[in-house]
C-alpha cells in the first residue's frame, strides 16, 4: 500500500517546534512509514536528535524507513538566544513572539527543499499556514496537522462566528452557536480563537492565517478516533464540508515500552526507577499530575499544588516544570517530600508519560487538557481532573467534563500567559478526591476504561482509524502531482452558516 508502479508516495511531515506538536508528528510519519510511505520529518538542526532517537526505535526494515530532513533556524535574526529551536527553550512569554516570527521565516528554505526532493505531499502544522502557498508552487497537496479534537476544531470555527454576530465584548459566558450541547465558554476560555479585527500582529495575526489557510488545504488529519467523538467528526466534515481523517490515538503506534518511554525528550529519570514505584502501589491508588511540555509555573502555583495533593491524601507522581523567573525550594512546605516519602514521587523535568498513565496504578491524572495528553488519557481508561492553562485546552476540558463525563475540572477560568489561572490549594484537594475516591469516581473509570477499549480496536486491522488511514493513503496515491484543488463546497458551506447564525 502507498507504492505506485513507479516510485512510493512520499510525505514530508512539517511539526512545529514544539515537543506538544513533534511528538504525535513523527507517530504519524511512524504509521505512513509502516505502510510503505516514504516519510521525511523536517525539522531543525536543534531538534533533529529528539527525532532521531524515536526513529532509531521505530525502524524495523529498509521500506519502513523515516528519514529526517533539517533547515537551519533563524534565531540570530529575530533576537533569540542561539540554540533556542524549541518552545520549551524559549527564556520569557515575551520572546514568544519572535520565535513565531523565525518560523515563519523558514518558509523559503522549505520551499527549497519541496523544490530539491518534489514530495507528493505536505502534512504540515496548523502553526504553518504559509506551507499551504508553498505547496502549491510545486503543485502537490498539503494537509493540515492540527493536533487537536474534532469537538475543539468544531467549536473553535463556531466561535469565530459567534464573534462575528455578536455585539457583546462582555466576559459573560455564551452558548457556543451550532453546536450541540448548549456548551458554554466566555471570551478568557476562548482567547484568541474569537475572530479579531485588529488582528494585525502576533499570535492574533497567526490564528487568523492559520484559519484562513486551512480553508484553503486539501483537507485534516485528526488525533482522534471516530467512537469518541462521532457527532463532532460527522459535523466536521458534513456540515462544514471539510475533508477531514482520523488516524489517531497516535500514541498507540509506540508498541513495546521502549518506544513508550522515549518520545520527546530524555526522560528525568530511569524508566525502571519509576515502574519499581508503580508496582508497589494498588490498582487505581496513584494520581499522575502534569501539565504538558509548555506549561511553567510559578512557586506559589506549585505550593498550591503540593499542599492541594498532601490534604488528598492519595499516591502521587507530580512532574514539576518550574517558571524560570522563580528561583529556591520555597514551591515545597516544609519537609514537605520527607512527609511524602514513598508516597509521593516527585519527577523534575520530563517523564516517560506514556508508560505511567498505562500502568494500573495509576487511577486519575490531573492534565492541562493538551490534546495530546487527554488522548493519552483516554487510550489509557484513566479519568481527569481538568485545569486548562491555554490554546484550545479549555475546549477539550468541554469534551471531557460535559460530553465524555470523565472529568472534574479544578475550576481554571482563565487563559493566563504559560502559566494559567492561579487554584487555591483547598480546590486542587477537592478535584483530586473527587476523581479517586467514591461512587462517582468509580463510575467516571468505568466510562473512561469503556473508551480505552474503543481506542485500542480503532487502529487495528479493520478499525475507524486504521481505515481511515488506509483510505487517505489510496487517495494521496491517487492524485500524485495535481494542481491545487480549492475547497470551494467547504467555502460556500462555511458563508452559509455565517449568513443563517
Ligand atoms: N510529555 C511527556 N513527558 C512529560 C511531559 C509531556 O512524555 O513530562 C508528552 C505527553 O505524553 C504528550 C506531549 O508531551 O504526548 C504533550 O502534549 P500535549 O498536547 O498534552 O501538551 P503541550 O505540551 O502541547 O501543551
Amino acid at each position: 500500500m502507498g507504492s505506485t508502479e513507479h516510485h512510493p508516495l512520499h510525505i514530508f511531515f512539517f511539526p512545529f517546534l514544539g515537543h506538544g506538536h513533534m511528538i504525535p508528528t513523527i507517530d504519524m510519519a511512524k504509521l505512513f512509514a509502516e505502510k510503505g510511505v516514504k516519510a521525511t520529518v523536517i525539522t531543525t538542526p536543534v531538534n533533529a536528535p529528539f527525532i532521531s532517537k524515536v526513529v532509531e526505535k521505530a525502524k524495523t526494515s529498509d521500506e519502513n524507513s523515516i528519514h529526517i530532513q533539517t533547515i537551519d533556524f533563524p534565531s540570530a535574526q529575530v533576537g533569540l538566544p542561539q540554540g533556542c529551536e524549541n518552545t520549551d527553550s524559549i527564556p520569557s512569554v515575551d520572546m514568544f513572539q519572535p520565535f513565531f516570527m523565525a518560523t515563519a521565516l523558514l518558509q523559503e528554505p522549505f520551499e527549497k527543499l519541496l523544490l530539491d526532493q518534489r514530495p507528493d505531499c505536505v502534512v504540515a502544522d496548523i502553526f504553518f499556514p504559509w506551507a499551504t502557498d508553498s505547496a502549491a508552487k510545486v503543485g502537490i497537496a498539503r494537509l493540515v496537522l492540527h493536533g487537536t479534537s474534532f469537538f475543539s476544531l468544531w467549536a473553535i470555527a463556531c466561535v469565530a462566528l459567534y464573534d462575528d454576530a455578536s455585539s457583546d465584548h462582555s466576559d459573560s459566558p455564551f452558548v457556543i452557536p451550532n453546536f450541540p450541547g448548549e456548551i458554554e465558554v466566555s471570551r478568557t476560555h476562548a482567547g484568541p480563537f474569537m475572530k479579531c479585527k485588529e488582528a494585525s500582529t502576533g499570535v492574533l495575526k497567526l490564528v487568523e492565517e492559520a484559519r484562513e489557510s486551512e480553508l484553503r488545504s486539501y483537507g485534516v488529519v485528526v488525533n482522534s478516533f471516530y467512537e469518541l467523538e462521532k457527532v463532532y467528526a460527522d459535523h466536521y466534515r458534513k456540515v462544514l464540508g471539510r475533508k477531514a481523517w482520523h488516524v489517531g490515538p497516535l500514541s498507540l503506534c509506540n508498541k513495546n515500552s521502549q518506544e513508550q518511554a522515549n518520545r520527546g525528550k530524555e526522560a528525568s529519570i530511569e524508566e525502571h526507577e519509576c515502574m519499581k514505584w508503580l508496582e508497589t502501589k494498588q490498582p487505581n491508588s496513584v494520581v499522575y499530575v502534569c501539565f504538558g511540555s509548555n506549561v511553567r509555573l510559578f512557586d506559589s502555583q506549585l505550593r498550591d499544588i503540593a499542599m492541594g495533593l498532601e490534604a488528598s491524601g492519595q499516591d502521587f507522581i507530580w512532574v514539576v516544570r518550574k517558571n524560570k523567573h522563580d528561583d529556591g525550594e520555597e514551591w515545597l512546605p516544609d519537609e514537605f517530600e520527607k512527609r511524602m516519602d514513598g508516597k509521593g514521587l516527585i519527577i523534575k523535568g520530563w517523564a516517560p508519560q506514556l508508560l505511567i498513565l498505562e500502568h494500573e496504578a495509576i487511577g486519575a491524572c490531573v492534565t492541562h487538557c493538551g490534546w495530546n495528553s487527554t488522548l493519552e488519557a483516554v487510550t489509557a481508561g484513566v479519568p481527569m481532573v481538568t485545569w486548562p492553562i491555554a490554546s484550545e485546552q479549555f475546549f477539550n476540558e468541554k469534551l471531557v467534563v460535559e460530553v465524555l463525563h470523565i472529568g472534574v475540572p479544578v475550576g481554571s477560568n482563565k487563559w493566563v500567559g504559560f502559566q494559567g489561572d492561579s487554584i487555591a490549594w483547598e480546590a486542587v484537594a477537592k478535584a483530586v478526591k473527587r476523581i479517586m475516591i467514591g461512587e462517582e469516581a468509580t463510575e467516571m473509570r468505568n466510562k473512561a476504561k469503556v473508551f480505552s477499549q474503543l481506542a485500542k480496536p480503532a487502529v487495528q486491522e479493520g478499525g475507524s482509524s486504521y481505515s481511515d488511514l488506509n483510505a487517505l493513503i489510496l487517495e494521496l496515491s491517487s492524485l500524485g502531482h495535481y494542481g491545487l484543488h480549492t475547497n470551494v463546497t467547504w467555502k460556500l458551506l462555511y458563508r452559509t452558516i455565517s449568513i443563517i447564525s
